[in-house]
């Protein structure tokens, strides 16, 4: 029973390690079958030495294969970074070439407009195999995908950097009371996973810092004038807020979850 209780278990954590990080499955059934054919001294050697294991193929293996697959590590500059180190640590930080690109430019434009003011980009995709999906995004399985946060003022009207939450997910700009309600639409239709990347922000802080029309607006500009990009995904009452006319900016659908936390960038 304890043999069973204990496979069920490391078939779990592969599978969690897996959806989470992509490789971190892998160096886990590698670990498991190295440690099998050694003897450790203290239970916690193996925990650390699976860390290290990953740590090093994270950082010293995967960006040197990923290349193979087409794609690569957003090169974080002074203007685009990650939005925290988890996205990076667990690999959920791979695009396109053209698409780091495309980052790299509107990054260094928008910060031309707004000295120190940078993108932070969340969940893009992993770096191997395509059709494999960086959950819970469906879509972000091509190398084609970036989600990036929003762009908020201080309460003095001041643009800053500060985010919402700690995730950069979940934290909504909800619809005004004179404003479509996309959000209350879709879930009265039924679908009720249209919210639910609320859950995504248990941390959450910065309360009194409000959505920047203006800057948020001169962003999206400059994502959809760049060639390369073919769709903007925004939910509709803050493309209508902020005046959004490019065919670029979609409405996503009831059946994927709302964007009014984030932006998500996709190319052609
Ligand atoms: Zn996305």
């Amino acid at each position: 029973m304890r043999v069973l209780g204990a496979f069920i278990l490391h078939i779990l954590l592969v599978i969690i390690l897996t959806v989470v990080t992509q490789i971190g499955g892998l160096v886990y059934i590698i670990c498991l079958l190295v440690f099998k054919r050694v003897t450790l001294s203290k239970w916690f050697f193996k925990p650390l030495i699976f860390m290290a294991v990953y740590l090093t193929v994270t950082i010293g293996v995967v960006p040197f294969i990923a290349p193979l697959f087409g794609r690569e590590k957003i090169t974080n500059t002074q203007d685009l970074s990650s939005h925290n180190y988890f996205y990076i640590l667990a690999n959920r930080n791979y695009v396109r070439p053209a698409l780091n690109d495309v980052l790299r430019d509107v990054s260094s434009k928008l910060a031309n407009q707004y000295p120190g003011i940078q993108i932070k980009y969340l969940d893009a995709n992993f770096p191997f195999i395509n059709g494999f999906s960086l959950l819970p995004h469906l879509s972000h399985n091509d190398g084609k995908k970036v989600d990036i946060t929003l762009l908020y003022e201080s309460p003095d009207g001041t643009l800053t950097n500060a985010k919402k939450s700690f995730s950069g997910y979940g934290v909504f700009e909800e619809a005004k009371a004179n404003e479509h309600n996309q959000s209350d639409y879709c879930k009265n239709k039924g679908y009720w996973q249209y919210d639910f990347t609320k859950y995504a922000s248990i941390i959450s802080y910065n309360d009194d810092h409000s959505f920047s029309v203006k800057a948020n607006r001169y962003l999206s500009n400059l994502i959809t004038k760049d060639k390369r990009v073919g769709k903007v995904f925004i939910e509709p009452h803050l493309k209508k807020r902020m005046g959004l006319q490019n065919s670029k900016i979609r409405f996503h659908g009831c059946g994927a979850v709302r964007h009014d936390d984030h932006f998500h960038i996709q190319l052609k």
